[in-house]
């Protein structure tokens, strides 16, 4: 398909609550090694929240804007706000629509990293979620460009994430908790570059169905 409706976008964030729950004690695990330990209960207490949400909004930009709210208010953690304010900025940046073309859905994912970016202060290899989300929009913008269907560019996206999140595992944090251990931080996978894995996984099935 071209575009991306609203209903496939709900179901995105049905799906991202549903693989954040099953991989809740992973994300913990990760997040014990280099950080508090509580990246796997932030994600799932959020991403819960939002799907309570899901059936509130008529258009792509109130469900998006609604998701990121409610990630700020529910997460408590470092994460929360990031995430929100990945989706936040996604939601202003489509207008009150009810589907999505590659393109806006790209102008879209842009808008929300950037606002990441800005709001996180970080850059590439800093070891964040920033690391599986960058080649992620970058691989989806290139299989478009390439002439590939929505779908078959979420799943470039989802494969670019997980390198990308594999890729974090040698580097040393300077961003966040992990960042406090200074280089004991390297040899550890970072959670939230794992967290932002599944937001794409969760993508690719959404679009698939
Ligand atoms: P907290 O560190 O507050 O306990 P979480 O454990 O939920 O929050 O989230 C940790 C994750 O947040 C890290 O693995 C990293 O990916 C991400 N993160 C932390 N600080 C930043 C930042 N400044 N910019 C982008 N991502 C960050
Ligand atoms: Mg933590
Ligand atoms: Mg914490």
């Amino acid at each position: 398909a071209t575009e991306v409706t609203l209903d496939q976008l709900a179901a995105w964030l049905r799906r991202f609550a549903e693989i954040v729950e099953q991989n809740k004690a992973y994300l913990t695990d990760l997040d014990s090694a280099i950080g508090d330990a509580d990246h796997g209960a932030n994600m799932a207490r959020g991403t819960a929240a939002v799907v309570t949400h899901l059936d509130e909004a008529n258009t792509v930009d109130a469900l998006l804007k609604k998701a990121g709210m409610t990630l700020v208010s529910t997460v408590g953690g470092t994460s929360g706000p990031l995430y929100g304010t990945l989706l936040m900025k996604m939601g202003m940046a489509t207008g009150a629509v009810t589907e999505l073309s590659g393109e806006e859905f790209s102008k879209a994912f842009h808008a929300g990293l950037e606002g990441l970016i800005a709001r996180g202060k970080t850059e590439l290899g800093d070891k964040t979620m920033v690391d599986a989300l960058t080649p992620a929009i970058e691989a989806f913008d290139a299989a478009l460009a390439d002439g590939a269907d929505v779908h078959a560019a979420t799943e470039s996206a989802a494969k670019a994430a997980a390198a990308g999140r594999d890729a974090t595992t040698p580097l040393v944090a300077r961003k966040g908790r992990a960042s406090y251990l200074g280089e004991r931080s390297a040899g550890h996978m970072d959670p939230g570059a794992t967290s932002s894995t599944y937001l794409f996984d969760a993508l690719a099935e959404a679009i698939g169905t």
